[in-house]
């Protein structure tokens, strides 16, 4: 198992902390939607961030759903998390690959765009469901992402997200962190903290170094004792089924679906998320209208 998610808590109770290994999750996303480095970087970091907020925040059957609108070139991102480590999601435009920024990395903001929102939704199980929005601060998504958090649920966090792309766009290494600090933590704790956070390398690097996400948490909280909540591994899987696509194929107005059985004599539903092809003969939509 590589990819997996890693929850500790520290000993005296005074902060939460989550790393992930999700390279292998990554690259499912990358090779389903064929998305080029930018694109890559920029979906790769928004499912790292839902995998840590979904780790954080669910329970049992529930789920949440991470969106990202800016004004760059990427467009909407969209990406599902359940609290079982699964996510999916898609890109508006995959094919972007914009020119390195001036620290030699990938321009994810530049990609993203700095205008706009973050929102999370999430199906708690309860009649409806909960969403919180902010707005983009920064577009490299780990600020975005740890923004989100200290705006909309009140808890001071910092989240690291990161992907790094070879050359032939495949994904070399992709994980992050998220540290939460609990109400009643000593504040000289956070001020050493933030000091570490700063001089400390990209999670990407620290993968490339072959480090575990345990490990990736020590080198945040260094000699602060913690002990392991959970370990769970982490995928990438899309749910869908031609019986879903028939479900909605059913809410479509009569006249459009009597249009698709006399001009197209069938009707093919590809699936967003995998890319997975649904056909429909003549004879299927002709039981769908007529359940109507
Ligand atoms: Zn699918």
């Amino acid at each position: 198992m590589t990819d997996y998610l890693i929850k500790q808590i520290s000993e005296d109770g005074q902060l939460r902390a989550y790393a992930v290994n999700a390279t292998d999750v990554v690259t499912d996303a990358q090779e389903k939607h064929d998305t080029w480095s930018t694109s890559s970087a920029a979906f790769g970091r928004t499912i790292i961030g839902t995998l840590l907020l979904s780790a954080a925040g669910l329970k049992g059957d529930t789920k949440m759903t991470v969106r990202v609108e800016g004004d760059g070139p990427v467009g909407k991102i969209v990406v599902d998390g359940n609290a079982q480590g699964t996510v999916k999601g898609y890109v508006t435009n995959p094919h972007v690959n914009l020119p390195l920024n001036d620290q030699n990395k990938i321009d994810v903001k530049g990609g993203v765009g700095t205008t706009g929102t973050l929102s999370v939704t999430k199906d708690l199980g309860l009649k409806e469901p909960f969403t919180g929005q902010v707005p983009l601060v920064s577009g490299e998504l780990g600020e975005d992402f740890t923004y989100y958090l200290a705006k909309s649920e009140q808890t001071p966090s910092a989240v690291g997200v990161s992907v790094f792309v070879n050359e032939d766009n495949s994904i070399g290494v992709a994980g992050g962190f998220m540290i939460q600090i609990l109400p009643g933590a000593d504040d000289r704790l956070i001020d050493i903290l933030e000091a570490r956070l700063k001089e400390m390398p990209l999670v990407s690097e620290l993968l490339q170094q072959g480090m575990r996400p345990e490990e990736i948490i020590t080198e945040i909280v260094g000699e602060l004792p913690m002990k392991t909540l959970e370990k769970m591994p982490v995928k990438y899987e899309c749910d869908c089924s031609k019986e879903r696509f028939a479900k909605a194929l059913s809410s479509v107005a009569p006249v459009d679906l009597q249009q698709l059985i006399d001009e197209d004599h069938g009707a093919e539903a590809v699936c967003r998320f995998c890319g997975k092809k649904y056909q429909f003969t003549e004879a299927e939509l002709k039981t769908i209208l007529a359940a109507q």
